[in-house]
């Protein structure tokens, strides 16, 4: 079964309201006129709405036919990007210096999509919470929707996230069984020596040369701790210290982004973090103090939910475009957060094709409105699978 025929119906609609979204982007815990447009949706069409969670974060509940007490979560997230968009189309950013580069309008309008066909179909027993959070994009929305007792007060037997994904081709759907994107934690190492005349370095504790031997071990973490064949990244991104060229700097400092596969990856290279800064500290005599924080912990998929929503996908787009085995990302998302708190699934949807091929967070990038029925229809049937009439 391909795309489901009634949702194909409101393609234009759910463009409509896409490219609405497009024109108005709203940037992290501000996404105060997409929730009320979310919210007014879903009322019209009969759920019980539920708003301000998480800041700014929207629940529809939508109750089936019949007695069932199963329910399902399935997640979109709502915010833009603090970027200029460079298309020049009709539906580009009519706010300068915000975008939705990452096509978060595209997996809103999906999501209600779905709500919209569910609403009137009825077609399932048991209740469905739609989930809409804002501040996907670093503002940990997913994070403060969990903390505000989203699963608490709307309980999900397995809740569901996708992301477009224009790296792949239109239409496929991509996904793995345990991690399948990373953990993001930042450290920021402040060297604290003993400055002095760039003549006499004898005299001093000089930070930069401890930083540059902190740079080079922190190297080895990927290369002599971690296991080969897992995956980690220690990024340093900034160093900085000095403010003259005859002057030895009192201070240097250091911050590194940190990406770990799993849980117990991120222990060791943040431990290990510890043990080299204390390491050089004591090589160098000189101090270093180290604010490691954890942010996003990696996404990890159960592996009951991967085989539901690869089943529901097998209907829409076939066999031949379902890969269980897609590569892990070591970007991050916080979809992590509710799949800690919940068993569930986070997929990828393929869309690139001769139109749309720019990568997410790009200035031409625009989400490729052909995927919203295919979006709309693996909800939908991911609903009426897992909840059917008796
Ligand atoms: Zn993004
Ligand atoms: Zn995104």
């Amino acid at each position: 079964m391909p795309v489901n025929n009634r949702i194909a119906e409101t393609h234009e609609e759910m463009q409509a309201w896409r490219r609405d979204l497009h024109q108005h982007p709203e940037l992290c815990f501000e996404e105060r006129r997409t929730a009320a447009i979310v919210a007014e949706k879903l009322r019209s069409w009969g759920l019980e709405v539920h708003e301000g969670i998480g800041v700014t974060g929207v629940v529809g509940v939508l109750k089936g036919q019949g007695t069932s007490s199963r329910t399902i979560g399935i997640r979109a997230d709502m915010d833009a990007l603090p970027m200029q968009e460079e298309n020049e189309f009709a539906h580009k950013s009519t706010i300068d210096g915000k975008m939705h580069a990452c096509g978060h309008d595209g997996h809103t309008a999906i999501l209600l999509g779905a709500a919209k066909y569910l609403a009137e179909t009825l077609n399932f027993d048991g209740t469905v919470h739609f989930i809409f959070q804002p501040a996907e994009e670093g503002g940990g929305g997913g994070d403060a929707m969990v903390k505000d007792g989203l699963f608490d007060r709307f309980p999900c037997d397995g809740v569901y996230g996708l992301h477009n994904q224009p790296g792949m081709p239109r239409g496929t759907f991509n996904v793995r069984t345990g991690p399948i994107m990373a953990s993001a934690d930042t450290a920021v190492m402040k060297i604290r020596g003993k400055g002095g005349h760039a003549a006499y370095p004898h005299l001093t504790n000089d930070p930069i040369a401890a930083g540059v031997q902190l740079y080079t071990a922190l190297q080895t973490i990927v290369a002599r701790n971690v296991g080969p064949v897992d995956n980690a990244v220690v990024s340093v991104t900034q160093f900085q210290a000095g403010t003259g060229i005859n002057i030895i700097p009192q201070e240097a400092t250091l911050s590194a982004s940190i990406r770990a596969m799993t849980a117990q990856i991120r222990d060791l290279v943040e431990s290990r973090i510890r043990e080299i800064c204390a390491g050089v500290a004591a090589t160098h005599g000189v101090e270093i103090t180290l604010d490691y924080q954890r942010r996003y912990p990696s996404v990890v998929n159960h592996e009951k939910e991967t085989q539901i929503a690869a089943r529901a996908a097998v209907e829409v787009v076939g066999h031949e475009n379902v890969n269980m085995d897609t590569p892990i990302r070591m970007g991050s998302e916080d979809f992590a957060f509710m799949l800690e708190a919940c068993p569930g699934c986070y997929f990828f949807l393929g869309t690139n094709d001769e139109t749309h091929f720019h990568a997410v967070h790009h200035p031409e990038f625009d989400f490729n409105d052909e995927v919203l029925s295919i979006g709309a229809s693996i909800w939908a049937r991911l609903v009426e699978q897992q909840l059917p009439r008796q």
